[in-house]
């Protein structure tokens, strides 16, 4: 027997967490297990790290583009983090949310505070916890991309980022990567069952009855 496709409607996962907790591990380790899901890249205006490409990590855009793509309406949620400008492109969202595909992002407190409010029934909200404070300053230390008092300052923002937790739908620590993963997948599968995400619900029981 083949396996029974019922229409969805999209959904919008995204990822919080202060910087080093790991979620882009977790959200791009999540991309290359399912094939539904597509990642959200967003537009920034901070210069690329060592070893990011343009397009995958993100789009390096310059700050006159950005406030070009922010008077165009082409961004779903944008926010000022570290001093730098960051964005979600809409039409990407759009097109996935409409097929029935889902999205992932990685985004602050304040991008999803943005799109709780612009994309309430689409949007599903997870934080990522680090075990402890020593491990979040080890990984910013490991990764040794940024400078001393980037890394400072980036554990400053971090209490507060950490702070926005309550307004998540789900919370994971994530203290091995592996368990991590498995639990954000556990999430997405559970979210795409929800009865009013299965659109095509409706039309299937009807197909059972008819036989
Ligand atoms: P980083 O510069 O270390 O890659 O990211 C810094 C922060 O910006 C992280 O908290 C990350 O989640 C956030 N960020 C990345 N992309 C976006 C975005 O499109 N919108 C918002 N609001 N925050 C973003």
């Amino acid at each position: 027997m083949s396996a029974v496709q019922i229409r969805r409607r999209g959904l919008l996962l995204v990822f919080s967490s202060p910087s080093g907790a790991g979620k882009t591990t977790i959200t791009r380790r999540l991309v290359e297990r399912d094939p539904d899901l597509a990642l959200s890249i967003s537009v920034t205006t901070r210069p690329p790290r060592p070893g990011e490409v343009d397009g995958r990590d993100y789009w390096f855009i310059s700050r006159q583009r950005f406030d070009e793509m922010v008077a165009g309406g082409e961004l779903l949620e944008h926010a000022l983090v570290f001093g730098n400008y960051y964005g979600t492109p809409r039409a990407p969202i759009d097109e996935a949310l409409a097929a029935g595909r889902d999205i992932v992002g990685d985004l602050d407190w304040q991008g999803t505070q943005q799109l709780a409010a612009k994309v309430p029934d689409d949007l599903v909200a997870v934080f990522v916890l680090p075990p402890s404070f020593a491990a979040l300053e080890q990984r910013l230390r490991v990764r040794a991309q940024d400078s001393d008092p980037v890394v400072a300052g980036r554990m400053a923002k971090s209490i507060e980022e950490i702070s926005h937790w309550p307004e998540y739908d789900y919370v994971i620590v994530n203290d091995t990567i592996d368990a991590a993963v498995a639990k954000a997948h556990a999430i997405v599968t559970a979210e795409r069952l929800r009865r009013v995400r299965q659109t095509g619900l409706a039309e299937f029981v009807e197909g059972l009855r008819s036989g």
